[in-house]
């Protein structure tokens, strides 16, 4: 297998896919050289059957907003790759959101499920649509027209979506009432990120940040380092950014700067419990303004418009907003203020420069589908508790969330360290993941 092949003939294939394209092309030059040491994967053409979706469904939504307008929006569910269990993955409302995101995403997602150490395949889906400034009447009337639609594809032991941007409790909660009344079935397992009180997880909504800081703390630790004292600037607001400053805290760091699409906020003296907690409210109010934070805690937080958090100086980088949100120069203006450590919590966060610039200057850096695949892993855990119809306590979950983080980072440390005795986490990752899904795909013969 030749990564420059098969890039040129997607390329051929999907004209302007570029986020699709950017992530499939990081995976096949990670892998290529213990691919090829496979001759059994190239007989099977395991690589070429990968890269492509299992299948996709798409979709048109009709829904009335709040002053009877009718609107209309396309829906999207990519069933990506089921080796190793039922498809698996959340699915993102965003006005960006097109085909080539949400392929890969997708694509990330069977790699990141199969690090999980859990029985889980790989699928991403979502909307055009943007829940900024819409009421929760709104959402409500979106959410039910999109289930209208999606209920057919899914099921708890075929395809369970979940969240991701755009999409939370409040956007499960209304999906999964729909389908029950559409489905006539009553199982929860169906979706995960559910409420506490009807089958959802105890800690899914903080797993992803909790998880994301687990494995920052094995990496400190594999590094000889320590988290505690260190200054830690965060991107976005959301669910996920939320979930790793009440654990930043938590573990002695000092969380010294959140952003939004309309800025960055830096707090000096770090960020406390109240401020967490009114990220909630922020988020709840779909707004989309990090501003909020400085007009609500004005002598705490201050706000700079059009920058980024990377403008802030920190020890440990962690993007938990969108794809491609770190660039080069961000790296660069991270490494001149100091920072030595990026752990990217956003799905492929950092721009391929970026991760390049981090790998040759001696900045630790771990992958999203490696630190963020605590998330996935709970909702797993969700599934595994609506199948027994049991609930865990939280000390089970985070137990178990403990263990499969650093299951994962031991995976990472296995397949990508290097001769020098450094690890390359997008490497070791990439091709732990591979291998599972690849040896699987072999099992079940030409299919
Ligand atoms: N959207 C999250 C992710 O990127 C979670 C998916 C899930 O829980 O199924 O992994």
């Amino acid at each position: 297998m030749k990564t420059k092949d098969i890039m040129a003939r997607l390329q051929a294939k999907y004209p302007g896919e570029s986020e699709y394209l950017q992530a499939v092309q990081e995976v096949l030059e990670s892998i290529e050289e213990v691919y090829n040491q496979h001759p059994e994967f190239e007989k099977a053409k395991i690589v070429e059957r990968m890269v492509e979706p299992d299948r996709i469904f798409t979709f048109r939504v009709t829904w009335t907003d709040d002053q009877g307008e009718v609107q209309t929006n396309t829906g999207y569910r990519i069933q990506f790759n089921s080796a190793i269990g039922p498809y698996k993955g959340g699915l993102r409302f965003h006005r960006a959101v097109t085909p080539s995101m949400l392929k890969f995403l997708g694509f990330e997602q069977t790699f990141k499920n199969a690090l999980t150490t859990l029985p889980m395949g790989g699928a991403k889906g979502g909307s055009d649509f943007d829940p900024k400034g819409k009421t929760d009447a709104e959402i409500m009337r979106f959410c039910q027209a999109f289930m209208l639609e999606l209920w057919q594809c899914i099921g708890p032991d075929q395809d369970i979506p979940a969240g991701d941007v755009g999409v939370g409790g409040r956007e499960i909660g209304f999906l999964y009432g729909m389908y029950k009344k559409l489905a006539r079935e009553y199982n929860t397992g169906v979706l995960t990120g559910k409420g506490s009180t009807w089958g959802g997880s105890i800690l899914r909504p903080e797993a992803t940040g909790f998880g994301a800081l687990y494995f920052t703390q094995n990496l400190l630790h594999h590094a000889g380092k320590d988290i505690k004292g260190c200054k830690v600037a965060v991107s976005g607001f959301g669910n996920v950014a939320w979930g790793a400053c009440i654990k930043a805290l938590e573990l002695g760091a000092k969380v010294v700067a959140i952003s939004g699409p309309d800025g960055v906020c830096a707090i000096p003296e770090g960020i406390t419990q109240e401020m967490i907690d009114y990220m909630l409210v922020m988020r709840a109010s779909n707004r989309d303004r990090v501003e909020d934070m400085a007009t609500r805690f004005p002598n705490k937080a201050f706000f700079t418009a059009g920058k980024k958090a990377w403008s802030v100086p920190c020890d440990i980088a962690l993007p938990c907003a969108f794809q491609n949100e770190l660039s080069e120069d961000d790296a660069k203006e991270l490494k001149s203020n100091g920072c030595w450590c990026c752990c990217e919590v956003s799905n492929m966060g950092c721009q391929p420069g970026a991760i390049h610039f981090f790998q040759h200057n001696g900045i630790l850096f771990a992958p999203g589908k490696a630190v963020n695949a605590g998330g996935v892993a709970t909702s797993g855990l969700e599934m595994t508790q609506n199948a027994e119809h049991i609930s865990w306590s939280g000390k089970e979950v985070d137990e178990k969330l403990h263990f499969i983080m650093k299951s994962i980072h031991e995976q990472c440390v296995k397949f990508g360290t290097q001769p020098d005795g450094k690890v390359d986490y997008v490497k070791g990752a990439n091709i732990a993941g591979f291998m599972k899904v690849a040896q699987a795909m072999l099992e079940q013969g030409t299919i």
